[in-house]
């Protein structure tokens, strides 16, 4: 993509587009077609069931039909929304700040013969031009810690929904303790680490999240902290695939890269630990009149 080709919300998406482009194929190998935690509802589950519980889970909160018409919120290679039609028969537009991403995407939907019902695009999803009202239900799985300004992505995802209609969303967030200025010092380094491999992010408690939701005019806020069936076991995947393919990655992207990506395996499991780190649900209506 040119740059030019978007006009980016800000210098956050800007970075995190050229980001994703960059971990599409790596993340393909270690995340697979779901680029978010999996949900361990049982010891042992695999990595690729674990990911569609969560998608499974997210999707329960929801009033799905074959008639909806739903916004993916950062599609990532469009695993989630391949699932949500082959469960529900809907129709999904994905946007996502990554060209790669988009290609990966249309070609999976294109291949499984899909593409009247899904289409990727890149747009960014606090400006994403879409028209008002035109979805039943938007969806922002693991894509709204990327975007620094919470209140404009609430706004368009509110703006973007029918009347009645429902935003669905789970999230790396905040947990309850805040680093302190001294700490955010004292940690600088690790900050750094999560930032080359996951991008420029903040993160929110999930009480942040409900009175964002609620700022935007979302009622009737339905939320859940799912930390613990999510993150440790998810890092613990992660730290296991990638030593085991560790070669074939670092040929994917760099050393540089995958040496980062274990060190912050310990980095979030120590921040996890703390309470810095947890994992969310949400869910919120507009209301219908
Ligand atoms: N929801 C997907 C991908 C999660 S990874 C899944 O669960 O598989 C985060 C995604 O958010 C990536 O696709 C990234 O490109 C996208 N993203 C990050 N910032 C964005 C923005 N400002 N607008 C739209 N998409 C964004």
């Amino acid at each position: 993509m040119q740059d030019g080709d978007i006009k980016f919300a800000s210098k956050a998406s800007r970075f995190n587009s050229s980001h994703y482009d960059f971990v599409s194929d790596v993340w393909h190998i270690i995340f697979g077609e779901n680029f978010h935690a999996g949900y361990f509802k049982q010891p042992g589950e695999s990595f690729s069931v674990a990911t569609n519980n969560l998608t499974e889970a997210m999707a329960a909160l929801g009033r799905f039909s074959k008639e909806s018409k739903v916004l993916d919120v950062g599609c990532g290679i469009g695993g989630p929304a391949i699932f949500l039609h082959e469960k529900f028969g809907c129709h999904v537009h994905g946007i996502t700040i990554s060209e790669k991403g988009t290609q990966i995407a249309n070609e999976s939907a294109r291949q499984k013969g899909y593409s009247s019902h899904l289409k990727f695009t890149v747009a960014d999803a606090t400006d994403n031009k879409l028209p008002d009202e035109s979805f039943d239900i938007v969806w922002g799985m693991e894509s709204f810690h990327l975007m620094d300004d919470k209140a404009r992505v609430f706004a368009e995802c509110y703006r973007v929904l029918k009347r009645g209609g429902q935003l669905l969303l789970c999230d790396n967030m905040a947990g309850n303790h805040r680093l302190s200025d001294a700490e955010a010092v004292a940690h600088y380094k690790e900050l750094r680490l999560l930032e080359r491999v996951f991008g420029k992010t903040r993160t929110e408690t999930l009480a942040g999240y409900e009175s964002a939701a609620r700022a935007a005019g979302f009622k009737d806020i339905v939320s859940r902290d799912i930390n613990e069936q999510t993150m440790p076991p998810t890092i613990k995947y992660f730290r296991n695939k990638v030593k085991s393919q560790y070669q074939e990655l670092v040929d994917l992207s760099s050393k540089q890269y995958i040496n980062d990506f274990l060190g912050m395996c310990d980095t979030w499991e120590h921040f996890n630990r703390l309470g810095v780190m947890s994992y969310g649900l949400l869910r919120g209506t507009k209301p219908a009149a």
